[in-house]
């Protein structure tokens, strides 16, 4: 999928799940500390962060539809299970919650960014 169909993909699974308010970014990577890493729900600034490949570009994970909906459900059980980093009791519930399919498709306003020169 590209960078637009994974954030409208993310909002309209939060919008199912009652979450209104969050923000949603695609990265190059997540750099060399966590070069495997796929997503990240940062609180403080309320967004879902997703990679678009591997820090060595060896894996494009935007490429793969499959693991980008694993990754964005997974996000998002973060956003509502508030916190639980540690794949518990209540992520795990709250992972059986984020559809597979979003039930309806939704306009979003997107923004895309052009990377730095
Ligand atoms: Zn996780």
């Amino acid at each position: 999928m590209d960078v637009k169909s994974a954030i409208e993909l993310t909002l309209n699974l939060l919008a199912d799940c009652g979450v209104g308010s969050w923000n949603v970014e695609v990265i190059e990577n997540f750099g060399p500390e966590t070069p495997r890493r796929m997503g990240l729900c940062c609180y403080d600034r309320s967004t879902i962060t997703l990679a678009r490949s591997t820090y060595d570009g060896t894996k494009v994970y935007l490429d793969d539809d499959a693991e980008m909906l694993m990754t964005i459900r997974e996000e998002i059980a973060h956003v509502l299970s508030r916190g639980d980093y540690e794949h518990g009791e209540g992520f795990r519930r709250a992972l059986a919650l984020v559809p597979n399919v979003p039930s309806r498709h939704r306009e979003f306003r997107i923004e895309l960014s052009k990377p730095a020169a």
